[in-house]
């Protein structure tokens, strides 16, 4: 069994080792002067230390934390939050999140066409739905559109999911996710060649999955191993937190005890009445 994840607990880049940043220059002489320090995540399927920019990890997670304060967060109590600007909004969050994902991508097995993930039961918010909407309406043509609503139809038939994995059990949610991965569905936005064809509004539990096994082990969907990793962690919480918000005019949140909680649901139930509004779909 690989154990790809475990840290090493006295990890240290001494002066004049080779910095990390791939400079070639000595660690003294780069970003040492910049005080950056570095850290490792243990080693990927190749046997490679997965090293990363500590500081920078640091300064990307306070930048999401700082924009969702100051414009998210504090947005709670008002009524309502324009979707177009949400909109703005969740696409910030998603540049701040690919920014701190991408220090670790080097690492990963993923690449353009390697789509195993794709068939993975994958989860989104409204708003992430609504940016997915309004794209789809804006690139494809009507003919192209009804095939995607085809292929919504297909799949809702042939997945048995919940309407609301929300109010489900983890042990009902571990059965919902296995059941998903063994029909080996791909999913809707999956081209031909396993590309992506809504990459760049792509939802945040994309955009967070990497892994640091081999891609083998994803094709046989056993031993995935997706690390935790603090940008796109934070991430999902502005994300959720903004999905309230706006979600609040057409209920697209519900109640968890005392505390509100978005919508979440499996990308496909969000178009299974087509591309047209997603409040319809709820
Ligand atoms: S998660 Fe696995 S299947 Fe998906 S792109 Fe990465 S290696 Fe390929
Ligand atoms: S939206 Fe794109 S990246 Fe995400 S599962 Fe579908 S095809 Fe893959
Ligand atoms: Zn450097």
């Amino acid at each position: 069994m690989e154990n790809t994840l475990t840290r090493e607990e006295n990890f240290i880049i001494i002066d004049n080792d080779k910095c990390p940043c791939g400079s070639g220059k000595p660690y003294k002489e780069c970003c040492k002067k910049h005080n950056y320090e570095y850290n490792t995540l243990g080693k990927n399927y190749e046997g490679k230390e997965i090293i990363f920019n500590q500081s920078l990890n640091m300064k990307i997670y306070d930048d999401i934390v700082n924009y969702a304060m100051d414009n998210i967060f504090s947005l709670n109590g008002q009524p309502v939050l324009m979707v177009s600007k949400a909109l703005d909004m969740l696409k910030e969050i998603y540049i701040k999140v690919d920014k701190g994902i991408n220090q670790f991508s080097q690492y990963a097995p993923c690449k353009k066409g390697c789509g195993s993930c794709c068939s993975l039961y994958l989860e989104c918010t409204d708003i992430e739905a609504e940016l997915i909407r309004r794209y789809i309406n804006e690139t494809r043509t009507p003919e192209e559109i009804d095939a995607l609503n085809k292929k919504v139809k297909i799949m809702l038939e042939t997945i048995a999911t919940t309407g609301s994995p929300h109010v489900l059990q983890e042990k009902e949610l571990d059965k919902l996710y296995l059941n998903y991965a063994s029909k080996r569905k791909s999913c809707i936005f999956l081209n031909e060649d396993k590309s992506c064809s809504i990459y760049e509004v792509r939802p945040l539990s994309c955009r967070k999955f990497l892994v640091f096994t081999s891609a083998e082990n994803c094709s046989l969907k056993e031993e995935i191993v997706t690390p935790s990793l603090a940008p796109g962690n934070i991430g999902r919480l502005a994300v959720d937190n903004l999905s309230m918000v706006v979600g609040k005019y057409k209920n697209l949140n519900y109640l968890d005890g005392q505390d509100m909680k978005p919508i979440m649901k499996s990308l496909i139930q969000w178009f299974k009445n087509g591309f047209d509004d997603i409040s319809k779909n709820k």
